[in-house]
Formats: C-alpha cells, sequence, structure tokens
C-alpha cells in the first residue's frame, strides 16, 4: 500500500488531510514524495521557526542525542536548565514548567492560577474568564476554556469553571470576573484558529488593569503568536502588559514538541513537588533544540519580521478578491472574496501552502523565509485570490 492508503487504513481519521505527501525540504522549501517543491506559509501551523532542516538547529539537536535523549524528571540536565535561564532572562518572567504541547501549558497554567487562589482565598473563587473565539487546546479542560461552541458537543461533561465574554469589550471580561468570583482572565493577544483577530489595545490594557488591582491572575497564551511570531519574542511585550503566567508551545521547540508555563512572580512557587509534573516535559533533545530557538530570536530577526509582514500587508490590501487583511508580524489572516478552501487548493497547485483559520486564509511563514521565496508565493497568493 502506499502512503495515504496506508495512513487512511491505519491512523485514526480526526485529520482532514490534503493530498499531498510531504518527504524532505529545507527552510521554507518542502518536497513531496512525487518531487514536486512548495513554499511553506505554513511552517506547520507555527513551529518551523526557521522553517524545516534548519542547520544550527539540527546539530543542537543532534549533539543532544549523541549525549542523551531522556531522563525523568528525577535528575537535573543542562539543556533544560539553560532554556529555563533563557526564557526568564529575555521575558522577565521568573520561572518555568516544561511540558509537551499547547494544550498542557494551558492546563498547566489553569491548575497553578486555581491552586494560587485556592492558597490564599480558599474554595469558590476557581472560575476562569476567557474570551469567544479563542482556542486554548483539545484536551477536555482546555476544549472547556475554549469560547467555542462547536468545540462543546458530543465530548461531554466538561471541565467546570470557565466562562465566555466578548473580546474587545473590557466590561463583558470585568462583569463576568466579579459575578463569577473569578480567580484568573485568559487570553490570546491574537486569536489564531479564531480568525487571526488581533485584540485592541484599549481592552487590553483595561483587562490587565482590572486583573492587576484585584488580584485576578492573567493568563496568556501565546501557544502561537510566541517565540517571535509577531515580531517580539512574546506578543505581551508589545501590548505593554505584564502577565501573570504566559503558556506557549508551537514554535518554542522549532520542530519537537515542547511546551513551557512561564510564571510571574506571584505564581512563580504555586506549584510545590508532587503537584505537577510531566515524564517527558523538559525533554533534554527538546530543550536544546528550543535554546537554539530562542537564543536565535534576537532584534535583528524581529525586525526583519515587521519588515516582511509590512510587505505582505502592503501587497495584499486592496488586492483583488482580498476584503481585508488581519494579524500581527508573520500570523496573518486574510478575508477572501472566493471560499477560503478553494484558495488554499490552488495555491497547492502552484506550489505554495497556506493554511485556513475559520475562513479566512491564514499565513504563517518562515521568521527566515528568503525574501526572493515571500515574494514568490505572495504573487501565488495574488494569483489564486483574484
Ligand atoms: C495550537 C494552540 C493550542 C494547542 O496547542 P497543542 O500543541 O495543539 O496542544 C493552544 N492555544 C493556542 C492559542 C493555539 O494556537
Amino acid at each position: 500500500m502506499g502512503i495515504t492508503s496506508l495512513d487512511n487504513t491505519f491512523v485514526a481519521s480526526t485529520y482532514g488531510r490534503f493530498p499531498i505527501e510531504l518527504d524532505h525540504g529545507k527552510g521554507a522549501k518542502l518536497i513531496d514524495t512525487n518531487g514536486k517543491e512548495y513554499i511553506d506559509m505554513g511552517t506547520g501551523i507555527a513551529v518551523n521557526v526557521f522553517g524545516v532542516c534548519d542547520d544550527e538547529w539540527t546539530a543542537a539537536v543532534k549533539a543532544q542525542l549523541n549525549k542523551l535523549a531522556h531522563t525523568s524528571n528525577l535528575y537535573y540536565t543542562e539543556p533544560c536548565a539553560k532554556l529555563a535561564e533563557i526564557l526568564c532572562e529575555k521575558t522577565g518572567m521568573k520561572k518555568v514548567f516544561f511540558s509537551n504541547s499547547g494544550a498542557e501549558a494551558n492546563e498547566c497554567a489553569i491548575k497553578t492560577a486555581r491552586r494560587y487562589s485556592f492558597k490564599k482565598y480558599g474554595e469558590g473563587r476557581s472560575t476562569i474568564v476567557t474570551l469567544k473565539q479563542s482556542f486554548h487546546g483539545r484536551t477536555v479542560t482546555t476544549l472547556a476554556a475554549t469560547g467555542q461552541d462547536s468545540f462543546h458537543t458530543e465530548f461531554g461533561p466538561f471541565t467546570e469553571g470557565f466562562v465566555y465574554a466578548e473580546a474587545n469589550n473590557a466590561s463583558s471580561v470585568i462583569d463576568l470576573a466579579k459575578s463569577n468570583n473569578a480567580c484568573a482572565v485568559m487570553m490570546e493577544l491574537v486569536q489564531g484558529e479564531g480568525g487571526v483577530m488581533r485584540l485592541d489595545q484599549a481592552f487590553v490594557t483595561a483587562v490587565a488593569e482590572y486583573c492587576n488591582k484585584n488580584d485576578v491572575l492573567l493568563i496568556i497564551d501565546e501557544v502561537q503568536t510566541g517565540n517571535g511570531r509577531t515580531g517580539s519574542l512574546y506578543a505581551f511585550e508589545q501590548f505593554g502588559i505584564k502577565p501573570d503566567i504566559v503558556s506557549t508551545a508551537k514554535g518554542l521547540g522549532g520542530g519537537l514538541p515542547i511546551g513551557a508555563t512561564m510564571f510571574g512572580e506571584k505564581t512563580k512557587d504555586v506549584l510545590t513537588p508532587g503537584s505537577h509534573g510531566s515524564t517527558f516535559g523538559g525533554n533534554p533533545v527538546c530543550c536544546a533544540g528550543a535554546y537554539n530557538i530562542i537564543s536565535r530570536i534576537d532584534s535583528k530577526l524581529l525586525a526583519d519580521v515587521k519588515a516582511k509582514s509590512e510587505y505582505i500587508f502592503k501587497e495584499l490590501n486592496g488586492a483583488k478578491g482580498v476584503k481585508s487583511v488581519s494579524g500581527m508580524g508573520l500570523m496573518i489572516g486574510i478575508e477572501t472574496e472566493k471560499d477560503a478552501k478553494e484558495v488554499v487548493a490552488a495555491c497547492q497547485e502552484k506550489g505554495v501552502l497556506v493554511l485556513t483559520a475559520k475562513t479566512k486564509v491564514r499565513l504563517l511563514p518562515p521568521l527566515n523565509i528568503t525574501v526572493q521565496e515571500l515574494e514568490k508565493a505572495v504573487n501565488v497568493i495574488k494569483e489564486c485570490v483574484k
């Protein structure tokens, strides 16, 4: 049997895969089993920060593989400690818990917020306000945190203690936080899966101020927006806020699975020995790869991300067939006149891989995509949307 039939027969049918069997690649270039080349404007959903097979990242991962691949969290290892240090140094956060995915990073954030509040205020202060159109993961609890009804059928009962406020409506968040005696507000600063919707600065400022004044923890989900994607290491930096907890994953490992939950001053010692854990969390190989990624997201790269972002906005805003362009940095949503799925298929045909988010076409290219590749991809997209 070929790859496609094997997969369709033996892999659980949770994904609507495209009719493409990817085989190998370099940077933003991917090659399928027929030898067809594609420019990758999706990076495995914001994961491959420096594209695939990046030389430096591959070398860092290989070096660690040749030393030690796994130890359990009963012992200390250098990559885990060094990654936590560089994350704290670069973000101002104080401590980090490592897991293996975005959903787990959010689970840890939720557990931490509830424990913080329980220890300080006792029972009955455990609700978390999240936003409508949010996405926080696929576990039963992170689905409960996700403010989209379509995720809340058939898998119930869900974890209690989540209420959903209107994005960009501060009084909606504040009213729900008050009436539910909330312990935390959790949100993405650019709602990725919800349609690449950037939150308004005034809304974010107002929510952050309310949280700060009322000892309601502010949890920012940077699973998709993090790791250089929006033009700063983490998007919260550009909103001028100081979250109590930041979760991230996707791009952090540069292609290997790792999640991180970062704690600020208030939350850094909430989790104590035995209160939380993960067998693979802090895996040395994943941490060595992640350290390489985080150490290379510097001001030069971030300026480049912003320049590339401006180029994409300029080219697509007002282009024929484009209704609007949204997002931040290299996380971009395009509202098209044509059906987004049709645009995706047409782009694939012409050798460009793009994604969708709700009814939009979504772009998440490698941060180091070359100008030539980017221009080529944007021209194909313009051709396919008109
Ligand atoms: C992808 C995503 C998640 C879930 O991450 P997984 O690694 O798939 O568990 C959570 N939050 C946001 C904002 C995401 O984009």
